[in-house]
């Protein structure tokens, strides 16, 4: 049996009831086959594919607090510590209901490689909780944020792991886990990313994602011969990533033309209304019913088991932006019957397995969200850089730098898919160059 068809063996053998890694795990490993394949006594005898893909460390911990009515409730805490060859641990926290031991793993796998493609020093890692932000009052968040950071301090720092936000973890949260960091360790130090701009955050790291998933889009549709300008988009989601790709998608000369959340989508014929969408979601943080509500020429749709959603609307370019697996097979039959010439992705593999495979075996234009959504760590690193200088730089200098870095990261995983026979696939190309640059870390650093 070929080296890479054992190591997905062992990972799945060893890692039961984890899907989402083993389905990560699995498209990467495909995509270094050809690499592996070329040397493969070599990575065997170091044993680098069972190292990249079980984790240096996990930390997992109770999260205790109190409710508004006095009860104490307890939440399952997770830290990965994925991968450190090339830089500190860096990664989001989620707080979801959904989140697991095996979402985790897949995001911190991922993100291993999605931290070598922005070409900065840091490591893979990703955390979170399975608590639900929804619905509770400021006073249980901060109660919550604090008993987790409670445990998760002695893990981080800011030359160690730098943790940012993730879904369900914006502004607020990161204030409240900053705050209790400091009151613990009496230390000011950039150990998380994401802050507020009072204290240490940067410019331009709210809008980082989304900006650069249509920097490298537009970078994308470039070097393919066509542009965004005047193009209908479907977008998915209706959080950090999806509000700031529809705000610069339109900048573009895009028409972004429909949103969602995890009860609803919209499709708005006129195009969305950012500014009513970031009240709807920023402000009051409503549900999308809201935004219909004050806005004629959109249409609400409730989210139905078995239908479609945004992905059944006439597009040319799709990014989905809300989370893993949203985009499946009948998603990706009814892009390209519609004449969709291009998919980004926003969100941490938003598209399954067979529908990716669909895509670019139809011609479709397909980024990985390990690369065409890497604009949010790439600008926590640069949020890492001010800290450390005690430096604050203007809004263009960052989106300047966020710019060049996305175009970058395309250049790099179009080189790699031409270098290695598979041009256009940049799967493969985001998976190869992420990991060329780790795995010859690892070896120099002898094994550890
Ligand atoms: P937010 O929490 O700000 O927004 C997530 C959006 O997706 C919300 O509109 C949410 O709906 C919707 N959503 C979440 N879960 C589901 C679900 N199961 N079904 C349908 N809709 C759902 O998160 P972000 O925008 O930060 O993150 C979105 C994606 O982008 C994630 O995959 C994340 O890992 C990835 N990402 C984020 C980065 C960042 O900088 N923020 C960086 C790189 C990747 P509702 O409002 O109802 O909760």
């Amino acid at each position: 049996m070929s080296y890479v068809d054992e190591v997905y063996e062992l990972v799945v053998s060893k890692n039961p009831a984890q899907p989402e890694f083993h389905q990560a795990v699995k498209e990467v490993l495909e995509s270094l086959r050809v690499v592996i394949e070329a040397d493969e006594e070599a990575y065997r005898k170091e044993a680098l594919l069972e190292r990249l893909t079980v984790p240096e460390r996990i930390i997992q911990f109770r999260v205790p607090w109190v409710d508004d009515q006095g009860q104490v409730q307890v939440n399952n805490g997770f830290r990965v510590q994925f991968n450190s060859a090339i830089g500190p641990y860096k990664g989001g926290l989620r707080f979801h209901p959904s989140v697991n031991l095996g979402i985790i793993k897949f995001l911190g796998f991922e993100q291993i490689f999605k931290n070598s493609l922005t070409g900065l020093p840091i490591g893979g890692g990703k955390g979170g909780c399975d608590f639900d932000p929804k619905g509770k009052s400021d006073r249980e968040v901060m109660a919550f944020c604090q008993s987790f950071m409670t445990e998760l301090y002695r893990h981080i720092g800011a030359d160690t792991d730098v943790p940012a936000g993730d879904i369900g973890v914006g502004g607020r949260e990161i204030g409240y886990m900053f705050g209790q960091y400091k009151r613990i360790r009496n230390l000011y130090e950039g150990v998380l990313t994401g802050k507020g701009l009072t204290y240490g955050g940067s410019l331009a790291r709210t809008e980082a994602t989304g900006y650069g998933l249509l920097y490298l889009t537009e970078e994308m549709l470039k070097c393919n011969g066509k542009d965004i300008a005047g193009k209908t988009i479907a977008v998915s989601g209706a959080g950090n990533v999806a509000i700031y790709a529809i705000q610069k998608a339109q900048q573009l000369g895009g028409k972004p033309v429909t949103c969602s959340d995890s009860t609803g989508w919209i499709y708005d014929s006129e195009g969305i209304d950012v500014a009513l969408l970031k009240e709807v979601k920023e402000v009051k943080r409503a549900r999308l019913t809201e935004y219909a509500a004050a806005r004629p020429s959109a249409e609400y749709h409730e989210k139905k088991a078995g239908e479609h959603g945004v992905w059944t609307v006439k597009c040319d370019v799709a990014l989905p932006c809300a989370t893993q697996n949203e985009l499946d097979l009948e998603d990706a039959k009814a892009l390209v019957a519609n004449g969709c010439f291009a998919v980004a992705e926003g969100a941490n593999m938003p598209t399954t397995l067979e529908a990716t495979e669909y895509l670019q075996k139809n011609g479709v234009l397909f980024c990985p969200g390990k690369a065409s959504n890497a604009g949010g760590v790439a600008t926590s690193a640069l949020e890492m850089s001010q800290n450390s200088e005690r430096l604050s730089w203007t809004f263009e200098e960052v989106d300047s730098k966020l710019q060049s870095i996305m175009v970058n990261i395309f250049h790099n995983l179009d080189d790699a898919s031409k270098k290695y026979g598979m041009e256009g696939d940049y799967v493969a190309g985001a998976n190869i160059a992420g990991f060329l640059k780790v795995a010859e870390a690892m070896r120099a650093q002898g094994v550890c």
